[in-house]
């Protein structure tokens, strides 16, 4: 059996307590070395075999988990932040479809939503922005011509863009080309719940300059939007002269 587990965004306490049972009961762990914290792996058996997939390909990971599964032995494949972004897994579970290898899989928390809280932020604000794009800029992977930051952009919405740290000027150009402008604000937020976080507040006119000053070049999240400012519209679900499935508005004083 494989267990597809979300490692969190780097802190060892943001892994769930499912994904943390089941490291400590793992035989094998294979996790993705460039991003999880290794001090989650303290947690594993001594007798656990780990392995860094930075140093494998697909192949050689799925060896690894066939031999595992010869022996009748339980692997944890460990990703960073939660499994349904940027993590590679689909790839892995036709494999063991295909091979007839049973997997479940432990959600985590992404680091976008672990840099919403670095940053003190809610991406949803009534008035402001009811849309969250995850999104990228393309690189190696390309991105379909339809999801370019420029047309993401247009919607004005609230937006987390993921791998693009090292490339912040060619960001900057496109996210202006949208709906945003100079003043609107940003936030780049490098590891995220790391002992060497950091949280960079500019606008996305000063986006590359900032992430230059910083040194931010990996492993960084940049935030965009309205969001980020300070004026919104207080919520329906508390206000006092709304009724909601729970409790009735209360009477006009
Ligand atoms: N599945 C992961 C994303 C993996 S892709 C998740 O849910 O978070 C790797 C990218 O995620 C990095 O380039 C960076 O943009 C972002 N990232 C991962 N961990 C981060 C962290 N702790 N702080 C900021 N960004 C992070």
């Amino acid at each position: 059996m494989v267990h597809f587990v979300g490692a969190g965004p780097g802190a060892p306490d943001l892994i769930t307590l499912r994904g943390a049972k089941l490291l400590e009961e793992a035989d094998v762990v294979i996790y993705a070395g460039s991003l999880v914290n290794p001090e989650l792996l303290k947690c594993c058996k001594p007798t656990c075999e780990v392995h860094n997939s930075a140093f494998l390909t697909l192949e050689q990971v799925l060896v690894l988990i066939e031999r595992a599964e010869r022996e009748g032995k339980t692997t944890v494949r460990l990703h960073t932040g939660d499994t349904a972004v940027y993590s590679t897994i689909r790839e892995q579970m036709d494999a063991l479809e295909q091979r007839g290898i049973s997997y479940d899989i432990v959600p985590g928390v992404s680091s976008f939503c672990a840099a919403a809280a670095s940053a003190h932020a809610e991406y949803t604000l009534p008035g402001v922005s009811q849309s969250v794009i995850l999104t990228r800029m393309a690189a190696r992977t390309p991105v379909p011509e339809r999801e370019a930051i420029a047309a993401m952009a247009s919607h004005g919405a609230s937006m987390a863009v993921f791998l693009s740290a090292g490339m912040l000027p060619a960001l900057q150009g496109e996210l202006l080309k949208g709906a945003y402008t100079a003043d609107t604000p940003a936030c780049i937020v490098y590891k995220a719940s790391w002992p060497e976080e950091k949280v960079l507040p500019c606008t996305v006119g000063s986006l590359a300059a900032v992430g230059r000053e910083n040194a931010v070049e990996k492993t960084a999240l940049i935030l965009v939007g309205d969001f980020l400012n300070s004026s919104f519209d207080r919520s329906c679900l508390y206000d006092p002269s709304f009724t909601t499935g729970f409790r009735e508005k209360e009477a006009a004083p």
